[in-house]
């Protein structure tokens, strides 16, 4: 924004990780940002979703064909390394098999063993399913830009915080689950709570006391 003198920037940064529920799944967080020099305010839009980011040692071209169709070979593309992945030298963005097999050759005269490391090229522009992930977190910032504080009129107004202590139906102590939603603007210090009405009593199973 500096250098192109712009008062508007739009910047998207992704993290690969283990996905948060069994911490076995490949699985991709992105985040797209939109910085507004003119009303003075910072949007953010999440998503975090399944990653295509296979990778694997192989010591042969059958077992790296074998490899292909669970790296999504050619619609995502592939990056080859002799040895393993802590190999300084790379081969980037493959999409096609001549270039792959050209790949494998490079890296195997290069291995000391004879082994090639092969996983998903993982940037955005060589991996659709990453793509499809950034396209989501851009339309969560789309929605909270379209939110509009009540007091102010800022966009950006957007859910900040999950307030826990929904009534156990049985002893009414207050259990870990959500009871409302804290709404907050990104600009002045308005918030409003809105309840959660889906559930206006937790089951006992969820309950400290009841279930401890
Ligand atoms: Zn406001
Ligand atoms: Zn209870």
């Amino acid at each position: 924004m500096e250098l192109s003198d712009s008062m508007l920037g739009i910047a998207s940064e992704g993290a690969f990780d283990n996905d948060p529920y069994t911490g076995m799944l490949p699985w991709n967080y992105e985040l797209v940002v939109l910085i507004d020099d003119i009303r003075k305010l910072e949007v953010i839009g999440f998503f975090g979703g399944h990653a295509q980011s296979t990778s694997r040692q192989v010591s042969s071209w059958d077992e790296l064909n074998a490899l292909l169709s669970e790296a999504q070979f050619t619609t995502h593309q592939l990056v080859v390394r002799p040895d393993d992945e802590y190999h300084p030298e790379c081969r980037k963005g493959i999409k096609d098999l001549e270039s792959l097999k050209e790949a494998f050759d490079w890296a195997t005269n290069l291995s000391k063993k004879g082994n090639v490391f092969v996983e998903n090229d993982l940037r955005a522009h060589t991996n659709p399913t990453r793509m499809s992930n950034i396209l989501k977190a851009t339309q969560d910032l789309s929605r909270k830009m379209n939110s509009v504080c009540p007091e102010c009129e800022s966009p950006g107004f957007w859910i900040t915080e999950r307030k826990k202590g929904l009534p156990c139906s049985s002893c009414e102590a207050l259990t870990n689950l959500p009871i409302a939603n804290v709404w907050s603007c990104v600009k002045c210090a308005y918030k409003k709570e809105e309840m959660l009405l889906d559930q206006i009593k937790a089951d006992p199973s969820k309950c400290d006391y009841c279930n401890p």
